[in-house]
C-alpha cells in the first residue's frame, strides 16, 4: 500500500457544506456493515447520525442513500456460500432492508430526527412520470423535516443487482431533489491518477473541474476496483450529478464522524458543477422531448407563470392532444403563441375536466384529490420574450 502525502488541509470542503442547501449522503455496505460480525456497525452509524443531525440543525435538508440490505439479510437468512444467485440477493435484500431502515430510524431518532424509507427502481428516476411522483414524495418529506433513507428496490429489481449501483442511484436521487452536494462515503479518500494500492506514482486529485476521457481512464479498467463498488461507477455518478448542477465529493468514510472530518478539511476529491441545480432542471425539462399536447392559458395565468408562479387549472382555457401525467406539454397564451413548456401534473382527460376550476374544486370534479397545480413552477420553463 502506497502512502500518498495528502495536502495538509483541503479548505474547499468546508465551503461546500456552508453553501449547500440540500445534501445527499451515500453510505456503502462496507462502512455500515461490520464484516466480521456481519451486523450493523452501530458505533459508526451513531457517528454519522450525529453528523447528519448537526447538518439538520444548521438548516440543511439531508437525504441518505444507504446500502447494506443484502449484506445484512444474508446473515439473517443464513445464506452461506460464495456468490449469491439473483433470487437469493433479492430475498436477502427483502429481509435486510427491514433491519437497515430500523437502524437508521433508531440512530437518527436519538437526535429527534425523523427518517422515512424510500425504495426506488431505476425507472422511478428515469421515466418522467414516475420521477415526478418520487420527487414530490421526497420533497414533501424534506418539507416535513424528515431524512429520507433511500435504497434500490432490490427485491423486485429485474436486472442483476450490482455492487456499486448505489453510487449511481445516489447521483440520480441528487438530481431528482435538486441537491447542491452529493457526498460518496467510500473506503478511499478520492480519485488518484492511478491505483494507489499498486502504483507508487499515484497522486491524489483534490479538484476535478471536468470529467474528461483522461479522468475516466484513471479509474480503470485496470484500476476499477480500488474503491469498493469501483471508481468507474463513482465517476459515472459524478457525471450524472454534475450535469444536474450538483457538486460531488468522494471521501474516506471510515472514521467515526466522516462528515465532521470533511468539514475540518480532510482529504477528498471535489467534482465541480458548472450549472446550478435549478438551471440544470430547467434544461432537462426543456430537453429534446417532443411535446405531447398543448394547454392554452388566459392572460392572468400567463402573467403569473411569467412571474415564476405555478400554472393552476383555473387559468387553463383549452387542452389539446393526448398526454399522460408527467408528459411534456406546450403552453400557449390566449393569442395562440407558445410561451413555454412544462411537465403536466394531470393527463389530458383529467386536465380537460378540471380546466377553469379552482384548485379546491379538483376533488369534487375528479373524484380524487390531485395536485393543486396543473404544472408546478419547478416543472415549468417559460421562454424569455
Ligand atoms: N442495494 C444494495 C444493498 O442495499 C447495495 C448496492 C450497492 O452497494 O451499490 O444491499
Amino acid at each position: 500500500m502506497v502512502t500518498v502525502t495528502p495536502p495538509a488541509n483541503n479548505a474547499a470542503s468546508n465551503n461546500v457544506f456552508d453553501t449547500a442547501k440540500i445534501i445527499v449522503i451515500k453510505v456503502g455496505s462496507s462502512l455500515l456493515v461490520d464484516e466480521e460480525k456481519n451486523a450493523i456497525n452501530t458505533a459508526w452509524l451513531a457517528g454519522i447520525a450525529s453528523d447528519i443531525a448537526r447538518l439538520k440543525a444548521a438548516g440543511k435538508d439531508v437525504v441518505v442513500v444507504s446500502s447494506g440490505a443484502i449484506a445484512l439479510g444474508r446473515r439473517l437468512l443464513k445464506i452461506t456460500g460464495g456468490k449469491l444467485k439473483l433470487q437469493e440477493k433479492q430475498a436477502a435484500a427483502a429481509t435486510g432492508q427491514v433491519l437497515l431502515a430500523h437502524a437508521w430510524m433508531d440512530a437518527l431518532g436519538t437526535h429527534q430526527v425523523q427518517t422515512a424509507q424510500i425504495l426506488l427502481s431505476p425507472d422511478d428516476t428515469e421515466t418522467r412520470r414516475r420521477h415526478l411522483n418520487a420527487r414530490s414524495t421526497m420533497m414533501a418529506l424534506l418539507g416535513l423535516n424528515a431524512v429520507p433513507v433511500v435504497n434500490e428496490n432490490d427485491t423486485v429489481a429485474t436486472a442483476e443487482i450490482r455492487f456499486g449501483d448505489n453510487d449511481r442511484l445516489a447521483a440520480r436521487v441528487a438530481a431528482m431533489v435538486g441537491a447542491d452536494l452529493l457526498v460518496l462515503l467510500s473506503d478511499v479518500d478520492g480519485l488518484y491518477t492511478a491505483n494507489p494500492n499498486s502504483d507508487d506514482t499515484a497522486t491524489h486529485l483534490a479538484q476535478i473541474a471536468q470529467i474528461t476521457p483522461e479522468i475516466m481512464a484513471m479509474a480503470g479498467p485496470a484500476n476499477a476496483s480500488y474503491a469498493s463498488g469501483g471508481m468507474i461507477t463513482k465517476l459515472e455518478a459524478a457525471r450524472i450529478a454534475t450535469a444536474a448542477g450538483c457538486q460531488m465529493i468522494i471521501c474516506n468514510g471510515q472514521s467515526p464522524a466522516p462528515l465532521s472530518r470533511l468539514e475540518a478539511g480532510a482529504n477528498c476529491t471535489i467534482f465541480a458543477a458548472t450549472l446550478t441545480p435549478h438551471t440544470a432542471r430547467k434544461q432537462w425539462i426543456a430537453g429534446a422531448l417532443t411535446p405531447k399536447g398543448t394547454i392554452r392559458i388566459d392572460d392572468g395565468a400567463a402573467k403569473a407563470v411569467r412571474g415564476g408562479r405555478s400554472l393552476l387549472p383555473a387559468g387553463v382555457v383549452a387542452v389539446r392532444g393526448q398526454f399522460e401525467r408527467g408528459d411534456l406539454i406546450e403552453i400557449e397564451n390566449n393569442a395562440g403563441t407558445v410561451i413555454g413548456h412544462g411537465l403536466s401534473s394531470y393527463g389530458s382527460d383529467d386536465a380537460a375536466t378540471i380546466r377553469g376550476h379552482k384548485s379546491n374544486e379538483i376533488e369534487t370534479v375528479l373524484g380524487y384529490r390531485g395536485r393543486d397545480e396543473m404544472i408546478h413552477a419547478d416543472n415549468l420553463v417559460i421562454s424569455d420574450s
